[in-house]
């Protein structure tokens, strides 16, 4: 058997196209433009692409981009002092503090000093609280764009059996959270679960967030069962030239596409669902904020 490859460019495009339509609506009604503020503090290359990237699909969708971007030695005030002016600005509707943050700044202290409201990220300990307790939430982009795939490939997720491996609060928790919402009996495995193998077996979706390179082999996985694999590793990849790397995710592509039923690859899988979906969440805000009809 080969697995269905769960496409998230095209699901990524569909979700752009749908946010341009909904701000060109905005505007053209209400005269509203939504507004999204990226702060980035350092210089980690990784994170320069990604907030290189936000910005220009920010602006793609014709929205507003407001980019910060701050020394690393940036002190933890100066920091507050810029959530506090975006949380205070009313053509921002959506924060994201670009994490990692540098070791000396207090990275709960930041997300949580912004405005929950205009939290996109779904970090703050309010949002946190709220899609724990089934009330309205920022959800966190990176689990919101997994569930939008698996309820496209499986309909209704009641009662499936969900294994989620990685405990983290931005991505393993909430899309514990998330998958329970939906009624699937759901199993969040970390580093100290014992037999993670027969773990894995009993899940009819298999949640892969963990971080190491092709953890996950076919035989772990049960036959016909979704996974998706969450994780992005560089590994070496000598095949494309010397000192060349390439992107692979926890699970091993190779023998696990013989036995699920439908995975999606790295890269092109949930990777670029999470900038798709911190667009929708940003619309979200600013139709919560102005008291219009949210996006379904
Ligand atoms: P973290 O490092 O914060 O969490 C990793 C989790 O994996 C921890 O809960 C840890 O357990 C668990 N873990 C580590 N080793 C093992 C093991 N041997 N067996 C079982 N569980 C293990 O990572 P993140 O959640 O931030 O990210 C996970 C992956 O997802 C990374 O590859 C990251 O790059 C990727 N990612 C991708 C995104 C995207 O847009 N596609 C967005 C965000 C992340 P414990 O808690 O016990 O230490």
């Amino acid at each position: 058997m080969t697995a269905i490859l769960i496409d998230g460019k095209i699901f990524a495009a569909d979700i752009r196209a749908r946010v341009a339509d909904h701000v060109a609506r905005l505007k053209q009604d209400h005269g509203l433009t939504p507004g999204l503020a990226v702060v980035l503090v350092g210089e980690d290359p990784a994170s320069q692409v990604y907030v290189r990237n936000k910005g220009k699909q920010t602006k793609e969708v014709g929205m507003t981009s407001f980019e910060h971007c701050l020394p690393a030695d940036t002190p933890e005030a100066e920091l507050l002092a810029l959530i506090d002016r975006l949380n205070a600005a009313p053509a921002v509707h959506g924060i994201l503090v670009q994490l990692p943050l540098p070791d000396h700044i207090d990275a709960d202290k930041v997300i949580n000093a912004i405005d929950p409201a205009k939290d996109v990220d779904g970090f703050h300990i309010l949002n946190v609280g709220r899609l724990a307790t089934g009330q309205k939430a920022m959800v966190p982009c990176t689990p919101l764009g997994c569930l939008m795939m698996l309820r496209d490939r499986l309909g209704s997720l009641s009662g499936k059996r969900a294994v989620v491996v990685g405990r983290s609060n931005i991505v393993g928790k909430p899309m514990a959270q998330l998958l329970l919402r939906d009624s699937a009996t759901v199993t969040v495995a970390h580093s100290r679960t014992q037999d993670l193998p027969a773990v894995c077996r009993g899940a009819d979706i298999l949640v892969a967030a963990v971080g190491r390179p092709a953890m996950i082999p076919g035989g772990w996985i049960k036959p016909g069962a979704t996974v998706i694999d969450v994780g992005i590793n560089r590994v070496p990849a000598p095949e494309k030239g010397e000192g060349k790397t390439r992107l692979v995710g926890d699970v091993d592509f190779e023998t696990a596409v013989e036995v699920a039923g439908a995975i999606t690859p790295v890269p092109g899988g949930v990777g670029p669902m999470t900038i798709a979906c911190l667009l929708a969440n940003t619309v979200t805000a600013c139709c919560r904020d102005s008291g219009l009809p949210e996006p379904e």
